[in-house]
């Protein structure tokens, strides 16, 4: 018997994406009317004295973030449904402010910023050919940032971008973070993996459109880094924010 060549956005891992699942975009559920729709990424980091964390191989978060912002520009645009401006492709440089701003200016109906985390106390540990790199085998998963700071017109949008791309993550397999280690910097929203912002972050304050910071994962993890080195990881991810960003700008 031949296996079916679409992949449903439901996959059968309660835990992760089947690395080997052909995920394709034609799986989106998009509605007619839904247009090319403008869409701003922010590779997080990249400016003057912020390279962000150092992960489980000693790679820089703004290196990661580099790469993954191309992963998912190139996997939005390649659906057709979207335009995407890389606000790192702006200016190698720019500060974030100047980011929003270019976002703004360029009329990007929803913004999503670009980043890993890192959890609990990481213990240096020797990676062969890195170096001595901070690694936690604990508290993986991604999670989704918003704030709630601002009328309801602007923050309702915002959470709703937030519970959709956690809703689409954990629907295609991507394990949600419980927050364990969060303690007074977030708040939990009901939905698993969202946390509201309570350190007054300055993307996620700030920006007018739908806006949310994407915490792909846990980089002192050693096995969740590198499954986020694999593109199949990145594919279903870029997946998921795709769907999110269409249930969102999509809604009636
Ligand atoms: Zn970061």
């Amino acid at each position: 018997m031949l296996l079916p060549l679409l992949v449903p956005l439901a996959l059968a891992s309660p835990t992760w994406p089947d690395a080997d699942a052909t995920l394709t975009t034609t799986a989106l559920a998009v509605p007619e009317d839904f247009g090319v729709r403008r869409v701003a990424l922010d590779p997080g980091h990249g400016n003057t004295g912020n390279s962000g964390l150092e992960s489980a191989d000693c790679t820089n978060e703004e290196d990661f973030t580099r790469a993954l912002g191309t992963h998912f520009r190139d996997a939005l645009l390649a659906t057709g449904h979207f335009e995407v401006m890389d606000l790192r492709d702006e200016d190698a440089g720019a500060e974030y402010r100047a980011r929003i701003d270019a976002a703004a200016a360029w009329g990007a109906e929803a913004l999503v910023s670009l980043h890993a985390d890192s959890r609990g106390a990481g213990t240096q540990t020797e990676v062969e050919g890195r170096g001595s790199c901070p690694q936690n085998a604990a508290e993986p998963g991604f999670s989704v940032l918003f704030s709630d700071e601002g009328t309801e017109g602007v923050v309702a949008p915002r959470r709703a971008l937030a519970r959709a791309v956690a809703a689409r993550m954990s629907g295609l397999g991507l394990p949600a973070y419980d927050g364990a280690d969060y303690g007074d910097a977030y708040d939990a929203d009901t939905s698993a993996g969202v946390f509201i912002d309570r350190r007054g972050l300055f993307m996620l304050r700030r920006p007018t459109m739908p806006s949310v910071i994407f915490e792909t994962h846990h980089a002192w993890h050693p096995e969740e880094w590198a499954r986020w080195q694999e593109a199949g990881t990145r594919d279903a991810a870029a997946l998921a924010l795709a769907q999110a960003l269409i249930d969102v700008l999509g809604a009636p």
